[in-house]
């Protein structure tokens, strides 16, 4: 995790302030901007519109600390929780997996927030919560249903006949794929012969695999 001025939060560490515009000794001193800001109320954050795409939650402040009327200014803080926006979260569940390993680390509660509020997603000595895995998932399989979509083959799409040329699919269904090279050319060729190639981001297929030719009587 990093402050909002791009600072590492280590887990397990104190984060510490630090003064780069006076150079105080003892930071924060009440007359300077310096310290780890942390603000009274979550509204107050969400006006500043620091929630909606952000990591955010309850921190512990000690050291010395300056009382403002919306928040304070602290020498020492730790997060207490961690509130995980569902905006902010990856989308495939291996990222998802690595993001909780990492969060987890600091051993502070993580909750998402939904848009029905926040649910609990871990909680430390008890890991991960069922309701917040729950969130995850649902919006995980969206995604991949969303790109399993993306991915089926339809009417106009391209396809590359390896070593001929662009066919355009005519007409698409779960056995068989009509398509037409260079306007003239029927392909009817097997629906498992045509692949998407992720690395070519297109949809291509080998002549000499199950291709049937035939040339259109214009
Ligand atoms: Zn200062």
């Amino acid at each position: 995790m990093k402050s909002l001025n791009g600072i590492n939060w280590h887990p397990g560490e104190a984060f510490t302030a630090e003064c780069k515009t006076q150079g105080c000794n003892e930071v924060p001193r009440p007359d300077c901007t310096c310290g780890i800001y942390a603000s009274k109320s979550l509204d107050h954050l969400r006006r500043l519109g620091y929630i909606e795409h952000r990591i955010h939650g309850e921190v512990c402040l000690w050291g010395t600390v300056v009382e403002h009327e919306g928040g304070w200014r602290a020498q020492f803080a730790y997060p207490k929780n961690l509130i995980l926006p569902l905006s902010a979260v990856p989308l495939g569940m291996s990222s998802v997996e690595s993001r909780l390993t990492t969060l987890a680390a600091y051993g502070s509660d993580i909750f998402v927030l939904g848009e029905t509020g926040t649910v609990p997603l871990w909680r430390t000595g008890s890991g991960v919560d069922a309701n917040g895995l729950d969130l995850l998932v649902q919006r995980c399989s969206e995604w991949y249903a969303r790109r399993a979509e993306q991915r089926r083959i339809k009417r106009g799409d391209r396809v590359a006949v390896i070593g001929h040329g662009i066919a355009v699919v005519e007409h698409a269904d779960n056995n068989q794929v009509q398509a037409v090279l260079g306007g003239r050319s029927v392909l009817r060729i097997e629906r498992e012969e045509v692949v998407w190639c992720e690395r070519n981001t297109r949809w291509e297929t080998a002549m000499d695999a199950g291709v049937n030719f035939t040339a259109r009587r214009m």
